[in-house]
């Protein structure tokens, strides 16, 4: 449909809601013909996007939702810059190097470790980087060694409870996940078994520091006494450790520092994090690490001109927005190491807060009260004899804007039905004793209400559950 000019020149004086632009259907399936105001274009999207929910009240979230004006700012204002020119963007990418050190230094690197690592787009970015150096360095190690390295696949060891990311490096580079269930006893990988799935196909063992699910932290030291039995015994396979650490890596320096599961230990030779988590930026930034140069495969490393001269770089994306490092960096600058630890401390205290509300409900039987990460993660007790399930509870808390996510455990303990908050910087005492009293209240309606249950079974007979990827 062509514009009327006259209509045109209507809207520049007219309110936009009585535009004749405003009015017209917004772009569903091919382009316009005529462009419209760039102020009735904002207005359009920004109503489109205004059922979405406040993300500050999404308990579902690792990704950070508040950043500071001064922060958001330098973001805009370096929007254009590329993050993989170097060469024409030197100083920021002198900005990255910086955040690399800090990391590395955060992370216990050794005074003899020649480390290297780099900016990617989230940890999943990194968690694949990290993943292909432990397939490259483990083929060339077997090949060396006379292993037939097409007789079986290479192996990756996991507990059941990662992230999905990982479930995509299996399929994208052609590795086998091999999967530590879970159980009620261990919620994070079990010790005691995972040495049982070992092979000299094992290009390396993922330990989760703060599993997705519950927040749970895999016992990194135990699996570093673990393999380093193994590779006293083993005559040329050298089992390594990445550390998934992208919600904890950002955390636990702050918060838990005597804590050992990083660059401290022997075998944890990478670590990813997302900087959009618990580095505080918004979404697009994660980083991945090497304890020494000598775990990252030469083949890995691509080399581009920079100032003249060359810097490696390793990404699987190209082209993006140098604006989530910048931000990084400012965290880094702004808030230094106290910053962090006053944040995130306050941050745990409001995540025991609540599952201390939670407790005295007598209603909820607590998996993590918020201990080592802030993430608040609990069952339903079996005996409570409600009529009403979690989903019930978390359609209830929609109706005050929250948004609370209900799913099932993972694999062998599936039948549990758990809730889980993700406490952030920006959930206050106020805004946490505004969602308790919400909750309470829910749970009040809803035992008042009649619960009209969904079928068991959905039409084509699979037990009804919803689900949750992050
Ligand atoms: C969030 C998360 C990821 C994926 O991180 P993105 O930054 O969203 O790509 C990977 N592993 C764990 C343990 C996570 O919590």
């Amino acid at each position: 449909m062509l514009h009327d000019r006259r209509n045109e020149k209507h809207d520049a004086k007219m309110p936009i809601y009585g535009s004749y632009a405003e009015d017209s259907a917004i772009v569903k399936t091919s382009l316009r013909r005529s462009p419209i105001d760039a102020q009735i274009a904002y207005r359009l999207i920004s109503d489109e996007l205004m059922d979405e929910g406040n993300a500050r009240q999404n308990f579902a979230t690792f990704c950070q939702t508040y950043m500071e004006p001064e922060a958001v700012q330098l973001m805009s204002e370096t929007l254009e810059k590329n993050a993989i020119d170097k060469s024409e963007y030197p100083q920021t990418a002198k900005l990255e190097n910086y955040c690399v050190n800090v990391l590395a230094d955060l992370w216990s690197v050794q005074k003899d470790d020649d480390f290297i690592g780099t900016s990617t787009v989230g940890s999943s970015e990194a968690c694949m980087l990290a993943g292909m150096a432990m397939k490259f360095r483990w083929r060339t190690m077997a090949k060396e060694n006379g292993l037939d390295i097409n007789a079986q696949k290479p192996n990756l060891i996991i507990s059941s409870g990662f992230q999905v990311c990982w479930e995509k490096f299996g399929v994208y580079w052609d590795v086998d996940l091999i999967e530590v269930p879970v159980d009620s006893k261990h919620m994070s990988i079990n010790t005691d078994i995972l040495m049982d799935y070992v092979n000299e196909y094992t290009i390396g063992i993922v330990g989760i520091l703060g599993i997705t699910y519950t927040g749970k932290f895999d016992d990194i030291e135990k699996i570093n006494h673990l393999v380093d039995d193994y590779n006293k015994k083993s005559k040329w396979h050298e089992l390594v450790i990445h550390v998934d650490g992208a919600s904890g890596a950002m955390f636990t320096p702050f918060v838990n520092p005597e804590l050992p599961w990083d660059f401290r230990l022997k075998h944890v030779v990478s670590i990813n994090t997302s900087g959009h988590k618990y580095g505080l930026v918004y979404p697009g930034i994660g980083w991945v690490l090497w304890k020494d140069k000598k775990y990252l495969p030469e083949e890995l490393v691509f080399d581009v001109s920079y100032l003249g001269g060359h810097m490696p770089t390793m990404a699987i994306n190209f082209s993006r927005s140098a604006s989530q490092v910048i931000a990084q960096y400012y965290n880094f600058l702004r808030l230094g190491f106290d910053g962090y630890r006053g944040i995130h401390e306050r941050t745990k205290k409001v995540a025991l807060f609540l599952s201390k509300a939670l407790e005295e409900t007598g209603l909820f039987e607590i998996y993590n009260d918020g201990a080592n990460l802030p993430i608040v993660c609990y069952t339903l007790k079996a005996d409570t004899d409600k009529e009403w399930t979690l989903y019930d509870l978390t359609d209830r808390l929609q109706m005050k804007g929250w948004q609370v996510p209900t799913y099932p455990l993972p694999k062998d303990m599936e039948d549990v039905l758990i809730q889980r908050y993700v406490c952030r910087a920006d959930l206050g005492f106020n805004v946490a004793e505004e969602f308790v009293a919400d909750l309470n209240e829910a749970v009040e309606e809803l035992d008042k209400a009649r619960i009209l249950a969904p079928k068991a079974e959905t039409t084509d007979g699979k037990k009804e559950t919803r689900g949750f990827t992050h």
